[in-house]
């Protein structure tokens, strides 16, 4: 990795001494050309996004572009940073990447001829603390416009002995879904909870701000990129920026992770756990920088730092992004179809989705000294002290929503086994029944385990790991709310293998928490019996208030889960933001889509005789979506103290940065609330 120069001027410390901005923008008195009107901001923009707190020596692109056409090509006037000329600097940097082959998909450039400006100093980086004013200044069609962007950069030392970070995500997992499950478990007595989860036992609590920078509705993929890059952006972006090349996802401004980050600086280790593909979003925000989350070929690229021409990513145009690329270390999860090179290979992981460039990934890790594992027993077998990557099978049954590149519910992983059943019935007794194989998928507390004891024995010195229970979300989207509380359990086992990991290993740090909310809350219990039995109409079924009593699931075989998923008396969960569906309470041996092309309607195969709720979203949304609602977070270990009260997304990035500091308490965390370019810290 090269090093590069950094701006070695303003701010000792905590404390910036104030300054003074020393761009005079000149207005121009003659008539502008009509593409050249409106408010600066509309004209010219800096990337990464304004108010952004980056860490010293952490690595971004620093891009300045035109947002409308000119009637001729903008020019580059100046960059001042705190007042002082950058200009010069930038120019030469610039001019450096443009001598790359590929040198123009390097600096990120506009098409010729589209009167657009765009240049990006790739991997550029601040080395002290403090408060930083950039502006840049272009000239369009003789209009000087200006836009300005103020960031703080946050010290950062190895201090303290923490080495470890387990961060866990329950997607879409709200505060409800905590409580549902909590209830699952252990029920209530005495009108008090008759046990608490693992998750409910850790000693820190706090609530986590989630609207992303287009929307107060975040999706999975700025929010993962603001924990670990500490930068807002726009829904869909994971530690990317928009651009004004909008023709290509694969040139826009990036930003390091906090595991890139340490592993290039610290060589700590990182991995990724998840029960979604492991190129979706959540574990992809570890270790890609791409502003589109659905680029899956080049995600799977990155987790390898592998870019060769010929390949999805090429490494022509590409070195800023290998440079910025860390190797992940542990991959566990399933979505072999980013991997493999055609349909006989897909085919081995029952699903008919190959990569695009016919490439085999697989190979290549295996190249690179990765032991592959397909199974919950080559997983258990498999070296520790060796890089690792499982790619396990996916609900392959035709008709489940979830599809081959998702591992199924954890619901019907336990239907597998023999340790639970729905209405009493098995693996062969459902329809469509749940397949052997399904027996062989680890759940996501195996692959837990597994990966903890492999970055242990990889990397002593410190690691990363991010575990996710991606099906809270992915069921929830298409309306089972049975199956996606067994998914907040099975997060929950993770969480209780970690916790005991945590209390042997003094250094280590563990977090809970969720990218964003659903609409779910628990509305009440049915009785189930008398469903199943046509003896209720569906317009009584739900009780509420008073009515509600409390349910009747059963955990016989002690594995912390229920054993029948339609207990005599069941959760009922209500849902907004939601589509057109049909719903008896039950539930259903396979998870369906929930209406039809168009979510005005229900889906017919589903429930047909059940009690029809009508949608609340727009016609063209056929699946629930997420909600705005703040979400929990909970701390264990050092410095978990940090994490109590109300944070917005980006501060837990930076709260993270603050524990491997050494900082333990919240008086000395001083991170500054969301800032502005005129307030003076102290
Ligand atoms: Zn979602």
């Amino acid at each position: 990795m090269s090093s590069l120069c950094s701006i070695q001027f303003v701010g000792k410390g905590w404390k910036v001494v104030s300054f003074f901005v020393v761009i005079a923008i000149t207005w121009l008195a003659t008539v502008l050309p009509v593409q050249a009107q409106g408010a600066d901001e509309e004209l010219v923009r800096i990337w990464p996004t304004n108010n952004t707190t980056l860490l010293v020596e952490q690595r971004f692109d620093l891009r300045v572009e035109s947002l409308i056409p000119g009637q001729s090509a903008p020019t580059l006037e100046s960059i001042t940073i705190n007042g002082n000329n950058f200009t010069g600097t930038f120019r030469q940097r610039i001019n450096e990447q443009l001598q790359l082959p590929g040198g123009s998909i390097e600096v990120g450039q506009p098409p010729e001829g589209s009167n657009l400006f765009g240049q990006t100093l790739r991997n550029w980086s601040l080395s002290q603390p403090g408060r930083y004013e950039v502006v840049a200044t272009l000239n369009i069609d003789g209009r000087q416009v200006s836009a300005r962007n103020t960031y703080r950069v946050q010290p950062f030392q190895r201090r303290g002995n923490l080495n470890k970070i387990i961060f866990f995500v329950g997607d879409g997992m709200g505060t409800p879904l905590r409580t549902g499950a909590r209830i699952m478990k252990y029920g209530v007595r005495d009108g008090q909870p008759g046990g608490y989860l693992e998750i409910e036992k850790m000693p820190v609590l706090g609530l986590v701000n989630t609207h992303s920078l287009d929307s107060i509705i975040p999706d999975s993929a700025n929010t993962a990129a603001a924990w670990v890059s500490g930068a807002k952006t726009i829904n869909n972006a994971l530690n990317a920026f928009p651009d004004n090349t909008p023709e290509t996802n694969f040139d826009n401004p990036r930003i390091e992770t906090l595991p890139q980050y340490m592993k290039r600086r610290y060589n700590w280790g990182i991995g990724m756990v998840t029960t979604a593909f492991l190129t979706d979003a959540t574990p992809a925000s570890f270790a890609a920088n791409q502003v589109q989350r659905g680029e899956f070929e080049w995600i799977a690229q990155q987790y390898f730092d592998f870019f060769r021409d010929g390949w999805y990513v090429p490494e022509t145009g590409y070195r800023s992004l290998k440079e910025l690329s860390q190797p992940v270390d542990v991959l566990l999860g399933p979505g072999a179809r980013h991997f493999v090179p055609d349909e006989n290979r897909a085919a081995e992981f029952r699903d008919t989705v190959f990569r695009r460039d016919n490439q085999d990934l697989i190979a290549v890790a295996r190249q690179q000294g990765y032991t592959i594992v397909t199974d919950v027993n080559s997983m258990n077998q498999a070296p520790n002290d060796r890089p690792l990557l499982g790619l396990f099978l996916g609900d392959f049954r035709e008709s489940a929503a979830l599809g081959p590149q998702n591992i199924p519910s954890v619901l019907d992983l336990l239907i597998a086994r023999g340790r639970a059943t729905i209405d009493g019935r098995g693996a062969n007794q459902l329809t469509p029944p749940v397949p052997s194989e399904f027996a062989t998928i680890p759940k996501l507390e195996e692959m837990t385990r597994k990966a903890i004891a492999a970055l242990e024995a990889q990397s002593p010195q410190g690691w990363m790991l991010q575990v996710e229970s991606s099906q809270v979300d992915k069921l929830a989207h298409p309306l089972d709310p049975d199956r996606t509380l067994y998914e907040v359990l099975t997060l929950d086992k993770a969480v209780e293998v970690t916790r005991q990991f945590v209390a042997e290993n003094p250094n280590s740090l563990m977090l809970v928490t969720a990218d964003h909310a659903q609409g779910q809350t628990v509305g009440g219990t049915v009785d189930s019996q008398a469903i199943r039995e046509n003896r209720i109409d569906l317009n009584e079924a739900m009780q509420s208030f008073g009515n509600a009593g409390f349910t009747t699931y059963q955990d016989t075989d002690n594995d912390g889960y229920p054993n029948e998923a339609n207990p005599s008396t069941k959760l009922a969960i209500g849902i907004s933001a939601r589509p057109t569906f049909r719903t008896d309470f039950l539930t259903d041996d396979v998870n369906l889509p929930p209406s039809g092309e168009d979510g005005t309607e229900p889906n017919p195969e589903r429930d047909p005789n059940g009690l029809l709720l009508t949608n609340d979203l727009q016609r063209q949304t056929t699946v629930a979506n997420h909600t705005a609602d703040d979400v929990p977070i909970a701390a264990q270990g050092p410095g978990a103290g940090l994490f109590n009260g109300v944070m917005d997304n980006i501060e837990v990035f930076q709260r993270m940065a603050a524990v491997i500091s050494g900082v333990r308490n919240r008086q000395d965390l001083a991170t500054g609330r969301p800032f502005t370019a005129t307030e003076t810290e102290s």
